[in-house]
């Protein structure tokens, strides 16, 4: 199974979403391929109400680890659970650089998740920093051990996305991405026995899909800015037939 994930993250009005569910619920689907679209909070149920009954699944771009409770703002996995999500963002880096969110809290959430039957899909990624310091494996790879300390689980999805390519219009080389995804692939086989498809994600467009999407160990994409779009949208979807 391939995954194509758009994350529309904060930067739609509600006739917009429903707009580009409208591209996401009509695309032609391709077998073993999986389009996820992943709202705002605020657009979930009715982004649902247009993707529901076709093969566009919804996913939401993060969730509360606490089943219910006074958490004045969060929103929690059952409550996603009701209004139709099957996937949950875990760990975006804006998440961890805006929201303070820290690997232990990335845990939490990825248990939380499979508790309530939903599947997160883990996103992790080194900063510019790392990267230059030469410590973008082992910042991954702390990471990924990080998100799945005490889980056991049949099926993992992990989106690598270096933070200093999510909307910065450059993406490592192909060749790198796919050397990270492999290690990620080796940490998960070693440590859960478990299916494991590795996401690449940060400033993927139409000149670079194909690329991405046919090398061996990318199982599809995490897109930002240009799955927000709905010109972009479609172009990324007709592409993934080819
Ligand atoms: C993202 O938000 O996960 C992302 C990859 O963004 P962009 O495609 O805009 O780089």
């Amino acid at each position: 199974m391939k995954y194509f994930i758009a994350n529309w993250k904060m930067y739609l009005g509600l006739a917009e979403a429903r707009a580009l569910a409208e591209v996401a619920r009509a695309a032609h689907s391709e077998e073993n391929t999986q389009v996820v679209v992943c709202p705002s909070f605020a657009h979930i149920d009715a982004v649902g109400g247009v993707v529901r009954g076709s093969a566009a699944a919804l996913g939401a771009q993060d969730a509360y680890f606490e089943p219910s409770g006074a958490y004045t703002s969060a929103v929690g996995i059952e409550q996603l659970k009701e209004l139709g999500v099957s996937y949950v963002l875990v760990g975006h880096s804006e998440r961890r650089h805006y929201f303070g969110e820290t690997d232990d809290v990335v845990n939490k959430k990825v248990k939380a998740a499979y508790a309530a039957g939903i599947q997160p899909i883990i996103c992790v990624g080194e900063t510019e920093q790392e990267r230059s310091a030469g410590q973008t494996k082992s910042r991954v790879s702390a990471q990924v051990h990080a998100a799945l300390q005490g889980v056991s689980v049949k099926k993992v999805i992990i989106a690598y996305e270096p933070v200093w390519a999510i909307g910065a219009g450059k993406t490592p080389s192909v060749e790198d991405a796919q050397s990270v995804h492999r290690m990620i692939k080796q940490i998960v086989k070693e440590t859960q026995g478990a299916e494991c498809s590795v996401l690449y994600g940060g400033s993927v467009t139409q000149d670079n899909l194909q690329a991405f999407w046919n090398t061996p160990d990318i199982d599809g994409v995490l897109v930002g800015g240009a799955s927000a779009h709905k010109k972009t949208l479609i172009s990324l979807l007709a592409l993934l037939s080819h």
